[in-house]
């Protein structure tokens, strides 16, 4: 659309003349991480100096930090630099100026809409690890929709010092966690000016607020890092997840109450809160207090809050819903409610599932629960599961009357679609990334070219070999390995082998281990040289989950037996750079928790970019999206007498798909060569799945559902 712009291409013929507004303006454009979605942002940077941009790990903004000034001006000086800089530019001011979907969309006689977006963490990029998976994988992609549509809305979290941890494996197995020193300086942040102190229990903690651009969309983030803090306070934000309950709690204090006050210094007040998980529910309480403040009876206040917020419950594992101290609950948030004459009692009441049982620890979901009126799952089967699961809050026997809906998970189309794939696309379906929550274009899939499709799906997994080859390496010299066991690990794995890929969080519930149940029908598996077929794992446990290292401890023993040798790989430290590139490379994706513990996931939406099959327990998302000919669902969630004979039946089913359907599919050539079954199925995902999971479709039901009919103005 911007190509055949007429004034975009004034405006761009006379920037391409003009060496000094490029680099003004490419300045401006390194701190819009709206370059971490779009290609043509990032294009000149990478062409800048292409060494340095791997170092920085592809951000603009260190990039023009670190750039020798004389390499530099010498680009400047080369046409064929500043005419890729230029179309950046234009693309960015073009994106910033043009009419969004929700302006077309919305009638000016609306009232007002302003949300405010609560998370713990977002996932934006990899130069900004302030990340430890999918829910914050969730948060940063729902930012970039809202952005795309133009949707009024603010963002709201923590900046943490150190972010999330860096993963390394020693020689046995073990992880070695590594907290990176922070360098504040090497983010794309803003000080707003503001300053609050926040009350956390008997303390004052002063905060200050930084801003990060996401295109249209601002993200706040709250800082306690700060001199004049004591020691113990400016911990509050050195770390994601880390630490005890009483630290969780004080954090929590932190983003909702803190979080809240700074949007009113900021004159951002919001008309709708949308608490992403129940990390963010004191929001809701910052808000409530500020009402009763200010007159409202604690009724009127508690049914303004209620319906002027939207909480999204994540958690389908009984024990992820964090509980807290009845008294330390009361006494951290005291200083917040006393003020306004509330009894710090109340939040007991409201966070117990029975408010009446005093031995009951409240609970954060329990607490949104109670303070907003919208509440969502985030997939059909976990909207069912959570109204069953929160029966007893709701003081409901039926899980039909739990005022429980979902709104189905989605990945933003383009940060995980790879630049081959997008530009492929781009000319076999027309696909355009024009915003909207419908894009036609997909169901296009379906006519494509086999031949050419299918050197697509061969570039993509070549690349990503590449990518994981040169990983290893570094890997084994990190490790002090012998010469010949790096240079064997830059030829590991075969170009044209079945892929099949599985990268998680190392949480126990998702079964990493399920194909290595039976070790040796897996070894026969792998053991066809005619038909190769290889295994690339990547994962991260949480930090202190002794049993989630231990499954990446298992998966690093097993790659060393003689029989998987080069045939099944571990990567360390998974993070967004891995995940996407083992999304738009592997063939197959695996996916192997167990049911009904994966609220959504997302990951599994990636691969279908770029034609890549689905293979999953019927879970979260793929319960909806599975129609019997985009992937291949391994058994049919029944539940069996115990996780022993799960795990077994199982671990059978997916050998029985993987020898019987899956490697034939693949393998199985016509006189041309092409695996005419695996490219209908391929083709087949394409055209049913990007479609409806994406974040666009997302935050426009989050808009229909949940934003305007809670906006109110108080
Ligand atoms: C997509 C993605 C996730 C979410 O994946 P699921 O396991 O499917 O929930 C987590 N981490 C990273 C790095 C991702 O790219």
């Amino acid at each position: 659309m911007i190509e055949r712009n007429v004034p975009g291409e004034a405006a761009r013929s006379k920037l391409e003349d003009d060496p000094r507004a490029i680099r003004h303006r490419l300045k401006t454009l390194s701190k819009d991480l709206w370059w971490s979605w779009n290609e043509i942002g990032r294009r000149p940077f990478a062409m800048l100096d292409p060494e340095l941009w791997e170092t920085v790990r592809y951000s603009p903004y260190r990039l023009l930090q670190k750039v020798d000034s004389n390499n530099y001006a010498s680009r400047l000086a080369e046409p064929s630099f500043r005419k890729v800089a230029a179309r950046a530019i234009v693309a960015h001011h073009e994106y910033h100026n043009r009419r969004s979907w929700y302006e077309a969309q919305s009638d000016p006689m609306d009232p007002p809409l302003r949300i405010a977006y609560f998370c713990s963490e977002y996932a934006i990029h990899e130069s900004l690890p302030q990340y430890a998976g999918g829910l914050g994988v969730l948060a940063g992609d729902h930012l970039k929709s809202a952005s795309d549509l133009g949707l009024p809305l603010v963002a709201v979290g923590l900046l943490y010092q150190h972010g999330y941890y860096k993963q390394e494996f020693r020689d046995d197995g073990t992880t070695r966690v590594i907290y990176p020193s922070f360098d504040a300086e090497a983010m794309p942040l803003d000080d707003t000016g503001v300053r609050l102190d926040c009350p956390v229990g008997d303390r004052t903690v002063r905060v200050r607020v930084w801003a990060m651009s996401m295109g249209r969309v601002p993200l706040y983030l709250l800082d306690a890092n700060l001199p004049g803090n004591k020691l113990e306070d400016r911990a509050l934000t050195a770390s994601l997840y880390q630490g005890d309950d009483d630290i969780r709690l004080q954090r929590q204090v932190l983003l909702g109450v803190g979080g809240y006050r700074a949007l009113r210094l900021l004159e951002e007040v919001p008309t709708v809160i949308h608490l992403n998980e129940g990390h963010a529910a004191f929001a809701a309480v910052a808000k409530l207090s500020e009402l009763v403040h200010g007159g409202m009876s604690y009724e009127d206040a508690k049914q303004a809050v209620r319906s002027s917020t939207v909480f999204t419950t994540h958690t389908p594992v009984p024990a992820g819903n964090q509980r807290y101290d009845a008294i330390k609950l009361r006494d951290a948030l005291k200083p917040v409610l006393e003020p306004a004459g509330l009894d710090p009692e109340i939040l007991n009441t409201l966070g117990r599932e029975d408010p009446h049982d005093q031995n009951e620890a409240p609970c954060m979901t329990v607490l949104a629960l109670r303070l907003a009126e919208r509440v969502n799952g985030v997939s059909e089967l976990h909207g069912a599961v959570s109204r069953e699961m929160w029966k007893k809050a709701y003081g409901q026997e039926d899980p039909d009357q739990v005022p429980i809906k979902h709104i189905t998970n989605g990945v933003h189309t383009g940060t995980w679609m790879a630049p081959v794939a997008e530009r492929f696309w781009s000319e076999a379906i027309e696909y355009d990334k024009a915003p909207g929550p419908k894009n036609p274009c997909w169901a296009r899939a379906q006519t494509v070219d086999h031949r050419a499709f299918w050197e697509l799906r061969s570039s993509l997994r070549r690349r990503l070999l590449s990518f994981v080859r040169r990983r290893l390496a570094f890997q084994s010299r990190r490790r002090g390995e012998s010469p010949e066991r790096v240079v064997r690990s830059r030829r590991m794995l075969q170009d044209s082998a079945l892929t099949i890929g599985f990268a998680r969080r190392f949480a126990t519930y998702k079964r990493a281990t399920l194909l290595f149940h039976d070790l040796d029908r897996l070894a026969g598996i792998l053991s066809h040289d005619d038909r190769p077929v290889q295994v690339i794992f990547a994962g991260k446990a949480h930090p202190a989950d002794e049993g989630g290292q231990a499954v990446a401890q298992e998966i690093h023993e097993l790659c060393r037996e003689s029989r998987f040798d080069g045939k099944v790989v571990l990567l360390e430290n998974y993070d967004i750079e891995i995940g996407r590139r083992l999304t738009s490379g592997c063939d197959l994706w695996l996916n192997t928790p167990r049911r009904p513990f994966e609220a959504s996931g997302t990951s599994g939406m990636k691969p279908p970019l770029h034609g890549g099959i689905n293979c999953s327990i019927p879970d979260g998302w793929w319960v909806e999206a599975d129609d019997g000919h985009n992937g291949w669902t391994i058994g049919d969630g029944s539940p069996a007498e115990n996780e022993q004979l799960q795990d077994e039946r199982d671990a059978n089913r997916l050998y029985d798909l993987l020898e019987h359907e899956i490697i034939p599919a693949f393998w199985d050539r016509d006189e041309q060569g092409l695996p005419q079954a695996w490219i209908e199925r391929g083709l087949h995902t394409v055209a049913t799945i990007p479609e409806w999971f994406n974040t666009d479709r997302m935050v426009a039901e989050y808009l229909e559902w949940g934003y305007k009919p809670a906006s109110i103005q108080v």
